[in-house]
């Protein structure tokens, strides 16, 4: 809606000077909420969008000649700079530990602990009447030693960072033997062959894609050998014809010879999870029963606490690590460490995980329970003649390339629409809503698997809120 008008010179002279737009008590009032220049910045904008509609196109947007327009217009303006970036969303994909959606939700305790670390002052690297300065991971390595049995801990930004620096602590400029079945390629650009470039190590690659034998690593040492490092396959799975060594044997062979044994891990599951009805995951306190010497996993993962990784073994190479020049590129800040702390301290009643990490809880929950969700969401969804909405059955994927071969039984609110672009409207009007839904679109369907959901009230209410919103654009459309 634009006023079309000859002389577009003439039209310049309609645009409202900027003293008196700051005088509109309505705009004061943002003034008074936002910030006088950040107004005046936003005002700026607005009448530079004009003149380039001027210049472009000889035209007015009407919201120019109406005060009380200008005023609507820059408070949508306002409000839409002010929402964050990193704001909430609800997690219906069906990934439930999604990377590209921050991985694990935390625990209470840990949200906690964070607070408490940002709002005031921690001995995080102070005596506290020791006699020595305190070290930063000091506050996890006793946590550690009790769930692990580690001597020691190292903590980092992330795994990728442990497995860095645990091969340029442990074999710089050596040769560290891997088995050609697990030279993984996590997604972003973490490659165990380029890491180990990074880290200065030589990487020598023994046995098959689907066979490696003891006989093979045993072959490959020679006097430059520093360590064999196992990677966890955790996002893809070799089956059929196949054999790996296990960390027990070569725990045997790297002792005779005197290297080290390093064992990447990926999602640490400090806990035996087929108690919660989930696959057991390899566990770091197991790896190093088994004669490993240095374990590292995420802090992210299947643990459900902040980003790092934790390397956890021998206390002689922990101390090469905590003294390698990497560490202080790659050491936690207090937020981490304080929410890493909490999140280790819940391991100590296992069988209350579920009720404490929002994680498990999710992947724990009971399809019934997904079930008598879904039937009172439809229930209370509005019906239209423009969506269906219907209860189906789906998988979830646990997520962050962690047991890849399990998939949950779950169920899904199944939205059809007449066509796939009034279904890609709503995904995205359900996208923009104050508290985004983020579901699944998959055969011509848009998927809302409900293992994702923290609040089901919330759920509905914003469910009600996108679909309205879409009927009224479709009905106003036709
Ligand atoms: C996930 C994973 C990594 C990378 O861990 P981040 O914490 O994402 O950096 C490395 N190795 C393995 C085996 C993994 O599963």
């Amino acid at each position: 809606m634009t006023q079309v008008i000859n002389n577009p010179q003439a039209l310049y002279r309609h645009l409202p000077a900027m003293d008196s737009l700051l005088l509109i008590p309505q705009v004061i009032g943002l003034s008074d909420i936002y910030g006088k220049a950040w107004v005046k910045q936003q005002l700026t904008e607005l009448l530079n969008q004009a003149r380039n509609m001027i210049a472009s196109q000889a035209s007015l947007p009407v919201w120019c000649r109406d005060p009380q327009a200008i005023v609507a217009k820059l408070e949508q303006q306002l409000q839409d700079k002010d929402r964050h970036s990193m704001q909430a969303v609800i997690n219906l994909t069906g990934t439930v530990l999604h990377t590209n959606l921050g991985r694990s939700q935390m625990s209470q305790a840990a949200i906690d602990a964070v607070t408490t670390v940002m709002r005031e002052p921690i001995p995080l690297e102070f005596d506290m009447g020791l006699g020595q300065r305190g070290h930063r991971d000091q506050h996890i390595g006793e946590l550690i030693h009790e769930l692990t049995g580690a001597q020691a801990c190292c903590i980092v930004n992330n795994n990728a960072a442990a497995v860095l620096l645990m091969l340029a602590a442990i074999a710089p400029g050596k040769e560290v033997i891997v088995s050609r079945g697990e030279l993984v390629e996590i997604g972003g650009a973490f490659r165990i062959p380029d890491i180990m470039r990074q880290a200065g190590c030589t990487l020598v690659e023994v046995g098959c894609t689907n066979r490696t034998h003891l006989s093979d690593y045993e072959a490959a040492i020679t006097d430059n050998t520093a360590a064999i490092m196992k990677v966890h396959t955790s996002n893809y799975h070799i089956s059929g014809f196949t054999a790996v060594v296990d960390e027990c044997e070569l725990a045997s062979l790297c002792h005779a010879q005197g290297i080290a044994l390093l064992s990447d891990l990926g999602s640490g599951a400090l806990t035996d999870l087929s108690q919660f009805g989930l696959t057991k995951e390899p566990m770091p306190q197991q790896m190093l029963k088994d004669g490993v010497n240095l374990v590292s996993f995420s802090g992210d993962k299947l643990l459900g606490g902040p980003q790092a990784g934790l390397v956890v073994g021998d206390k002689k190479m922990i101390d090469k690590l905590q003294s390698h020049p990497l560490k202080r590129a790659l050491r936690c800040d207090k937020m981490t460490l304080a929410a890493l702390e909490a999140t280790l301290r819940l391991y100590r009643q296992p069988e209350q995980l579920p009720q404490q990490l929002p994680m498990l809880a999710k992947l724990a929950k009971p399809v019934s329970e997904l079930t008598n969700m879904a039937q009172q969401l439809i229930s209370q969804l509005p019906v239209s003649a423009y969506f269906r909405i219907s209860i189906q059955p789906c998988f979830t994927q646990v997520g962050s390339g962690s047991q890849p071969d399990q998939l949950l039984e779950s169920i899904a609110l199944c939205i059809k629409a007449a066509n796939s672009s009034q279904l890609l409207q709503l995904d995205k009007t359900l996208k923009q809503l104050t508290k985004p839904i983020i579901g699944r679109i998959h055969s011509d369907l848009l998927w809302l698997d409900l293992r994702g959901c923290d609040n089901i009230d919330e759920l509905q209410q914003l469910l009600q809120q996108g679909l309205n919103h879409s009927v009224k654009q479709l009905e106003t459309r036709l």
